[in-house]
Formats: structure tokens, sequence, C-alpha cells
């Protein structure tokens, strides 16, 4: 599956919020078959409203919504990258995940030391990402004579790593993160086999205090300003809130939200910001027995898509019958858009699309 690594400095809420996801989803557990807990991994579901939608028509048993892993991630301090704190486990801990979010506190309390001893998450994110910038630079620096000595030789592929490495070693060296990197489709192959830190996708989490959470405030404020620059995003959440809502049954929750002004827990926009940093869509399968969500990424084509489930679909498949979602809930189901002519006989080259309602037909 999927994993968002959580990091951020010290004290900034990074095992408050994480402890609220997995709380949350272990509360709904019955929902989620597969949930595995482990002390820093949590599997949580994706709320997405149009299940309810799709299982109410079609009078499913059971809801299943497709899942993300968060990792909590700690150790991050100044000096990290050499060696500093949990230093190097941490790094390997960052390699293995395929986005980051990063928790910035803007939180201002007095008995809560800040190991900065300012309140700046701009700042902060900057110590964060220079330690993994620094990992990078010795990583690609360390790789360059190898690969030099490759090259001279000869070797194709080296040459290819070469030159995508220079990319990165320019903006590392000018204290810019390696995703700015502009890339062709052929450099973005040999990109990805160096797998750098500061490659993955980023999500800015400020960390506000209780009074902020539906608004944000003159910190996150300054974040979201300068993630838009970026072309990043950033979400607003009060982990403090969110762990008090992870501990309330269904209705007190909505109670407690609806008191503070939300909509929903901050969570749910935290997980979906997370799903759409990388590059995820949903497709769906409908029955009596369930409505359930499955998990690809962009770009995914109908055979890939039912190898999800299981790879004998993929081995087998033969078509996809498929519905878009909209025609599937206009009207009323399966049935419905089937006597419309609004269910289309997909082959292997369709590229699925996000909200499809599918139904694989394969031969074993
Ligand atoms: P971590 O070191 O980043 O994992 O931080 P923790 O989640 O352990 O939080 C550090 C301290 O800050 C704990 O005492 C939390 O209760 C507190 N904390 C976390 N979020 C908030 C917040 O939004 N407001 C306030 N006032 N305290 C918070």
């Amino acid at each position: 599956g999927f994993k968002c690594g959580i990091v951020g400095l010290p004290n900034v809420g990074k095992s408050t919020l994480f402890n609220a996801l997995t709380q949350t989803a272990a509360a709904e557990a019955a929902n989620y078959p597969f949930c595995t807990i482990e002390p820093n991994v949590g599997e949580v579901g994706v709320p997405d409203d149009r299940l309810q939608k799709l299982a109410t028509i079609s009078k499913s048993q059971q809801i299943i919504p497709t899942r993300l892993t968060f990792v909590d991630i700690a150790g991050l301090v100044r000096g990290a990258s050499k060696g500093e704190g949990l230093g190097n486990q941490f790094l390997s801990h960052i390699r293995e995940v395929d986005a980051i979010a990063y928790v910035l506190r803007c939180f201002e309390d007095d008995d809560i030391t800040h190991v900065e001893g300012r309140i700046d998450p701009l700042a902060d994110a900057e110590t964060v990402e220079t330690e993994l910038m620094l990992a990078d630079l010795e990583s690609c620096e360390r790789r360059t004579l190898n690969l030099e000595k490759r090259a001279k030789s000869g070797d194709k592929e080296a040459k290819a790593q070469l030159a995508v490495i220079d990319k990165a070693l320019e903006l590392l060296r000018a204290g810019k993160p390696a995703r700015h990197a502009v890339l062709t489709d052929e450099e973005r192959r040999a990109f990805e086999m160096l797998q750098l830190l500061t490659a993955k996708p980023v999500l800015y989490v400020c960390n506000v205090d209780e009074g902020s959470a539906a608004d944000g405030n003159a910190h996150s404020q300054k974040v979201a300003e300068a993630a838009a620059e970026q072309g990043a995003q950033s979400v607003v959440i009060s982990a403090k809130i969110e762990s008090e809502l992870a501990g309330l049954e269904d209705d007190e929750r909505e109670a407690f939200l609806s008191d503070l002004g939300l909509k929903e827990p901050g969570l749910n926009r935290l997980i979906r910001a997370g799903y759409r940093l990388l590059n995820l869509v949903t497709y769906f399968t409908v029955g009596p027995k369930e409505a359930r969500a499955w998990t690809i990424t962009v770009g995914t084509r109908a055979p890939q898509a039912a190898g999800v489930i299981h790879t004998d679909f993929e081995k087998g498949f033969i078509r996809a019958e498929t519905i878009g979602y909209d025609d599937y809930i206009s009207l009323g189901g399966e049935t419905g858009a089937k006597e419309a002519g609004k269910m289309r006989l997909e082959g292997k080259e369709y590229v699925v699309k996000d909200g499809d309602v599918m139904h694989f037909r394969f031969a074993n």
C-alpha cells in the first residue's frame, strides 16, 4: 500500500496527531478488516462520502473504504543528517515512505518547550528540510564518483544517472529540494532510482491551537502562502482537538464538531490531502455484500486496476463493465444505468477514472 510519513521537530504534535489517526481507525476497526497497527505504523480508512451513497442504492451490507498508511517518524532534530538524535535510523524510515507530511507547530503554549525556542513554522520547515537536503547532497556526491568511473567505461545507465544527479546537485547546492527538478520523461525514471528524500511530494500540516481549528491563525496563514508559492499543499489541523474527537462516540463527535464550527474532523482532510499528494484515485466495486473502494494511481489501466483486487483478475482480464459514479447515482444503480445505456464495456487500454464503478470479467 501507499505510505505517508509524518515528520517534524520534537514537540510539534506528531504523536498526538498520529495517535488520533490510529485511534480513530481502531475505533472503527469493524470497517477495516485488514487494519494492522504497529507502534508507529497505522492504516487508516480513507473517508469518502460516495461509498455511503453507493451502498444505500445497492443495499450493500457492508462499506469498506480504501486505506492509506501513515508512519510516525520521530527523531528529526537539527544535525540528524550527521547522525544527531536518531539520525540514520530516521533517514532510512523516510526512505521507505511515498510522501512526507511535515507537521509544523503553529500553536503557542509556554508550557510546551519548542526545541528552537520560538514559534516559527516556516523556519521549522526549513530546519527539517535542510537535514533531508544535506542527506541527499551527501548521497548524490557519494554516488557521483562511482558513476563517473562506470560512465567512462561506457555504461549507459550510469551516464543517464549522472545527468540527473547533476540536476539534483545543482538544486541541493542552492538549498532547494530535489523535487523541484525539471525532468523529461526519460530522466524521470533515472531520477526515481536515486530515491532522494527531498524528491518525495510534501504536505505541510499546520498544528494550530484549538481556537484556530476552523480558520487557522497568522502562523498557518504564512505556511499556506509559502506552500502555494511552491505549488505544495497545506492543511490546518488541531492535533489536540483531533485527539479529543478520536475518543468520542459518533453522536458526541457531531455535537463537538458543530460547537467548534467544523464540518468534519481535520483528520479527514489530512487523509484526503495525503491521498491527493500521492496522485491516487479511487474506483469502486458495488454489490449486495459490500460497497468497496480501491486505490490506484492516476493513469492506471483497467487490467492493472483489477490486479489490485486479485492477481487472477489482471492475468485473465477480459473486460470491465464500467459505470461512471454520477451515472450510477443519478440512474439509481446498475440496472438503471444499464437500461440508459450508461454501462460501458471497457478493454485493456482503458484508463480508469476516479469514481468508476467497475465489475471485472476475467477468465481463469
Ligand atoms: P511530538 O514530539 O511532535 O510527537 O509532539 P507530541 O505529540 O508528543 O506533543 C508534544 C506536546 O505538545 C504534548 O504535551 C501535547 O499534548 C502538546 N500538543 C500537541 N498539540 C497541541 C496543540 O495543538 N496545542 C497545545 N496547546 N498543545 C499541543
